[in-house]
């Protein structure tokens, strides 16, 4: 099949490059020139495990090809994906502007028959903004094409991109016609391991799946990160009690990790989307905000129990280990290590920091500052410094010689934003230590 996507983003590279290596001929377009000409060039912008490869092989195969130009790619792909940012408005609403641009784009540029296909995760009812927008743009022209809209939102995860696209658990299709329902279904067939993972649906309960799935993943974290600070005040171990609660079939394991707040660039945006969604219908989301104040609250205690410890930051070494939002991944956007290094430097301490991925783009956030030191692995983080913090649970960061570690630091204190450490081992090293909702922990 013939494919355009439009944002060569996490979301639109991985599903360009995937596409392409299941057979298709696909065109990746962007309006970042740079981005393109690196892409171009071979260079991939985002580290995502195993994507390197697919685009060298896609590319090569002449079945995968970058381009700034609109009209090339609207007149390429029968099927044309829509994976642009949907970042948060002023109010927490999803900014549809470049959504709405894409539509647009396409309307002014098709000559025959296209599906177009919102994989951003967008608010209910765009698909109907998209077709507007799109059907607005071809009349301006004089142009009368058939066109049908659809909704795919992506479950894929940073970290696990590739393997999620080409082994997902569900394909979500939602759409209003039967040629756009066979397009998909033909589309995502390689895809289908032992059974058709493919579920078609309305276009709205598609767009409001993307939703849903998020909120419930957040809810479950927040929830165990309000667990985890009852823990701490009653002297309880929150590792403890997630073990047993997982046994629980009906709770299971997956995602009741206690930490220091999720980031990233979907779950708190897509949290206040919805919030603001339902808000703007008249429908006050109690649960749903919650899930958003928590996680703010979550996010300041690894600040918290620096302070708690150690009174006056000022003039404070903290080590800073892992900057991404999650292992696997160089995304910063709404991590938690940005929450800790600014109320660090706000107290008038400086950040020695290491991340595997990250380093790049903390510089580029963050530039060159005195009270940010870029290190060149954690061992070296920590030298001179007064506490380290575990942020990111990257695997390197797993099994440190904390003997070495105790004498290389200035002070041994230990924050584990993510309770991956024994504290009894820990201890025995000469650390004090804290991790979250574990004040009972050995
Ligand atoms: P991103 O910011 O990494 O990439 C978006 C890209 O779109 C950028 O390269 C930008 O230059 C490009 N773009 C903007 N306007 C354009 C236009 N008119 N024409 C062509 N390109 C244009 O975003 P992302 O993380 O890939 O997310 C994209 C969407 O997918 C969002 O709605 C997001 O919520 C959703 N999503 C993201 C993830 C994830 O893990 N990142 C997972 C599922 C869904």
């Amino acid at each position: 099949m013939r494919i355009t996507i439009f944002g060569t983003g996490y979301v639109g590279l991985v599903t360009g490059a995937c596409l392409a290596q299941s057979g298709n001929h696909v065109v990746c377009v962007d309006i970042d020139a740079d981005k393109i000409a690196r892409l171009t060039q071979g260079e991939i912008p985002i580290f995502e495990p195993g994507l390197e490869q697919i685009v060298h092989d896609n590319v090569a195969s002449g079945r995968l090809r970058f381009t700034t130009d609109a009209a090339e790619a609207v007149a390429h792909g029968t099927l044309q994906f829509i994976a642009v940012g949907t970042p948060p408005d002023e109010d927490g609403s999803a900014d549809l502007q470049y959504v709405l641009k894409v539509a647009e784009t396409i309307g002014e540029h098709m000559a025959d028959y296209r599906l177009v296909i919102t994989k951003s995760t967008v608010p209910v009812g765009t698909a109907d903004k998209v077709r507007e927008a799109l059907g607005k743009a071809l009349a301006d022209r004089g142009g009368s094409v058939e066109f049908d809209v659809a909704s795919n939102p992506e479950f894929l995860k940073e970290g696990a991109a590739v393997e999620d696209f080409m082994k997902p658990d569900r394909v979500v299709v939602g759409v209003d016609s039967d040629r756009a329902a066979e397009h998909l279904r033909a589309l995502y067939a390689p895809f289908n391991r032992q059974h058709d993972r493919t579920i078609v649906m309305d276009i709205r309960s598609a767009e409001l799946t993307k939703y849903a799935a998020n909120i419930v993943l957040a809810t479950k974290i927040s929830l165990m990160n309000e667990l985890s600070q009852v823990a701490d005040r009653v002297d309880a171990d929150i590792e403890q009690v997630r073990r047993a609660i997982g046994a629980d079939h009906r709770i299971g394991y997956h995602f009741i990790y206690p930490g220091c707040g999720f980031g990233g660039s979907c779950f708190p945006k897509d949290v206040r989307a919805l919030a603001q969604t339902a808000g703007k219908l008249g429908y006050d989301t109690e649960i749903i905000n919650a899930v958003e104040r928590v996680n703010d609250r979550q996010k300041r205690v690894l600040f918290d129990k620096l302070k708690a410890h150690f009174g006056d930051l000022a003039g404070k070494t903290i080590a800073v280990w892992g900057l991404a939002f999650k292992p696997n991944t160089d995304d910063m956007r709404e991590a938690p290590s940005c929450t800790l290094m600014e109320a660090l430097w706000d107290a008038g301490a400086t950040v020695r920091a290491f991340d595997p991925e990250a380093m790049k783009e903390a510089r580029r956030i963050y530039g060159e500052r005195d009270d940010l030191v870029f290190c060149k692995n954690g061992e070296d983080a920590a030298d001179g410094a007064d506490a380290l913090v575990l942020v990111t649970e990257w695997h390197i960061f797993r099994t440190p010689d904390f003997v070495d570690l105790a004498t290389r630091m200035k002070q041994a204190v230990l924050v584990d934003g993510r309770n991956i450490y024994k504290p009894s081992y820990v201890a025995q090293a000469g650390f004090t230590y804290y991790g979250i909702g574990r004040s009972a922990a050995s």
